[in-house]
């Protein structure tokens, strides 16, 4: 099972509204992106768990001033992905012409079909060794957990374990889509409808 396919279908399902601070968004948007970076596909089961992870502006703030507080230009990535982005811009890899040209191999090295897939895999540095090496890590002991170790393998596939009941938010200015939390992890897992890894 190869944790580094990018999905292709479109992920936002949730809608809060007229939050202060950016960062109260948090919950939202570890649900959206799945608890993973949504550059790198990094998960937070992989490290020490939220720390390593930040909020990023899809758009820079100072192209775009009210880009600060818009859910929709909030994106949830890894801190390593969020400090080589910066404010440059990029393609979106939740679209799907993006994603679909985004493919990483079983020895980790990724490819980007298009010259956007490309450029987000330049600007991100997705295909340098160090990227490339922690891909293959995982993959490989991925594999092995697979094969002999059933637990570690739903403990690094599987979802955190603190993952946000969204039911009992309140944001500030409603929700936009509240149809959508139902479909959080927390009400899957409540429902029994999570799956032990994805
Ligand atoms: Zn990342």
């Amino acid at each position: 099972m190869n944790p580094f396919v990018y999905p292709t279908k479109s992920i936002r399902r949730h809608g809060p509204i007229g939050y202060l601070d950016y960062s109260s968004y948090r919950p939202w948007l570890r649900d959206e992106f799945e608890f993973r970076c949504v550059y790198c596909l990094r998960r937070e089961q992989w490290g020490i768990g939220v720390r390593d992870f930040a909020i990023d502006h899809f758009l820079p703030v100072l192209a775009q001033p009210d880009a600060d507080r818009n859910y929709l230009n909030l994106f949830y990535s890894c801190a390593t992905c969020n400090l080589r982005k910066g404010s440059r811009r990029i393609d979106d890899p939740t679209a799907p012409e993006i994603a679909s040209a985004l493919t990483v191999f079983e020895t980790g090295q990724i490819l980007g079909t298009t010259p956007a897939a490309r450029r987000l895999i330049r600007v991100l540095d997705l295909d340098g060794p160090a990227s490339t090496e922690f891909r293959q890590m995982w993959i490989s002991t991925i594999r092995l957990a697979a094969l002999y170790d059933a637990p570690l393998f739903c403990r690094l596939l599987g979802y955190p374990e603190d993952i946000p009941d969204l039911s009992v938010l309140r944001p500030p200015g409603g929700n936009r889509r509240p149809e959508g939390i139902a479909e959080s992890a927390f009400a899957k897992r409540q429902m029994s409808e999570l799956p032990d890894a994805y």
